[in-house]
């Protein structure tokens, strides 16, 4: 439904913020533009609602380039990060607005029918004749999404929709989104940076740095087979370990273990891996504390219990490494444990960042 083809933002103080980035999203999807702050999610989206001009590339929908559409004929729903209410109007009001003006205008009382079935859907009927100012941050984002659906648009765009709310707020609001969205059956583009509200929400992820697409998949995808460095870094929580090492000798070798080659999946290996310098990546849930093949030493810095589950910190030298491990099990902080990893979950990458295992 959204093809965006090469596209390319330079500003104009001859800033390049995107750089030919081009992605594909399915009719009635829910699809994250993920990426640490300046990555240019905010900047596609705005290209796509028509408030900026790419300096190259095309946006089309359902095959039809939009970039010469004037905003208002795209037939778009923008919530903005601080909602945009009209603080003098009623909720009701506030909602009704765009059927009152122009190309969505319609008689009143079809306005009225439709911001009723909306306010119904979005589940804001009982606030209808408060004003902002009166409402919770929730209440005031159910309101921008319902006044962005009211006009029966192709694609809604929301742009950090819930960097206004407290974490548990976020939690909750996120997943009435999905739901909503997906009711109503509208394709939809969500920008964060958060990687764990992306992982829980979207049908598929746009993970972006410095103006380039990282990787464009689902959001499982992302996590077990990230396209590089930045993308394995980029998605987990707790970030994942990483270690120089050295291949020769059909090992992986460090100043601190040796694993030979052997030992790894071997359908996972792209191409066979030639002897020098790599990057190990282990994610702290594929860390085997108290292994009972124990493949190295290391003193036990903190076990901090977070959740359901135990963090475990040491370092490897001067890196740092986390663990998981269950709560229930109990650890004694400055004094050795014993540690093996998961060879067929570990990834290896090129000193260049892509991933090769
Ligand atoms: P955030 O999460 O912080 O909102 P973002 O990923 O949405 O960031 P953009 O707002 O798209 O990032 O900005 C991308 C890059 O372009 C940033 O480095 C930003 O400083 C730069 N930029 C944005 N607007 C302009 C402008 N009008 N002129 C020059 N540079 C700009």
């Amino acid at each position: 439904m959204i093809e965006v083809t090469n596209l390319n933002k330079v500003y104009d103080n001859g800033f390049e913020a995107l750089k030919s980035v081009s992605f594909n999203i399915d009719k009635g999807d829910l699809v994250c533009l993920l990426g640490p702050s300046g990555c240019g999610k905010s900047t596609i989206l705005n290209m796509i609602a028509g408030l900026l001009q790419p300096t190259n590339g095309d946006i089309a929908f359902d095959g039809k380039s939009i970039v010469h559409t004037e905003p208002k004929d795209r037939n778009i729903g923008f919530v903005f990060q601080n909602y945009s209410l009209y603080p003098h109007m009623t909720v009701l009001q506030n909602v009704m607005f765009p059927l009152s003006v122009g190309n969505h205008k319609v008689d009143k009382k079809v306005a009225l029918a439709t911001a009723e079935k909306y306010m119904k859907l979005t589940k804001i009927s009982d606030i209808r004749d408060k004003r902002p100012g009166q409402l919770s941050g929730g209440q005031q984002q159910r309101v921008a999404i319902t006044r962005a659906l009211v006009q029966n648009p192709q694609v809604l765009l929301l742009d950090e929709p819930l960097s206004n709310l407290d974490a548990r707020l976020r939690l909750s609001i996120r997943e009435e989104i999905r739901r909503l969205v997906k009711e109503v059956g509208i394709t939809t583009i969500f920008v964060t940076h958060d990687q764990e509200e992306a992982l829980s929400i979207s049908d598929k992820i746009i993970l972006l740095n410095d103006g380039v697409v990282q990787q464009d998949d689902d959001p499982q995808k992302l996590y077990l087979e990230p396209n590089n460095l930045f993308v394995a870094q980029f998605i987990g929580n707790p970030v994942i370990n990483l270690l120089p090492v050295r291949i020769s000798e059909g090992k992986i070798q460090s100043d601190f273990f040796a694993v030979p080659l052997t030992e790894f999946k071997q359908e996972r290996f792209k191409a066979p891996l030639e002897d020098g310098t790599y990057v190990l990546g282990i994610r702290p849930e594929d860390m085997m504390p108290n292994a009972a093949n124990p493949l190295f030493e290391s003193v036990l810095i903190d076990g901090e219990a977070i959740g359901r589950e135990r963090v475990l910190k040491f370092d490897l030298g001067e890196h740092h490494f986390k663990a998981i491990m269950k709560i229930e099990e109990h650890v004694t902080k400055g004094l050795p444990m014993n540690f093996n990893f998961k060879k067929e979950k570990a990834f290896i990458f090129e000193e260049s960042g892509e991933r090769v295992y």
